[in-house]
């Protein structure tokens, strides 16, 4: 493979490992912008999928009362509902994406 890339900033050749944080030896500018970019789309996908994994269900205790085990159903429901329909778009968008 060839190891040079032509630096998008000032135009000069510059060694490159294929690495999107290689940087131009002349000018100091990223060689790959766009690689760049890619990557920290990906990491904050990855970030906001984690949080999105880490959201705490409502627990129904076996001790709760009748009408708060009710309540707490219908809130359960309305959490997998709303994390259903988040997950459903996040697969949405990363399908329109890719
Ligand atoms: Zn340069």
């Amino acid at each position: 493979m060839s190891a040079s890339r032509k630096c998008p900033n000032c135009g000069q050749w510059s060694r490159w490992t294929q690495n999107p944080a290689d940087r131009c030896e002349h000018c100091h500018s990223v060689l790959d912008p766009v690689a760049v970019y890619r990557e920290q789309a990906r990491q904050e996908r990855r970030e906001k999928e984690d949080k999105r994994l880490s959201i705490e269900f409502i627990q129904i205790n076996p001790d709760d009362p009748g009408y708060i085990k009710f309540f707490k159903r219908i809130g359960l429901g309305f959490q997998i509902a709303f994390v259903s329909i988040i997950s459903f778009f996040l697969w949405l968008i990363a399908l329109l994406a890719g």
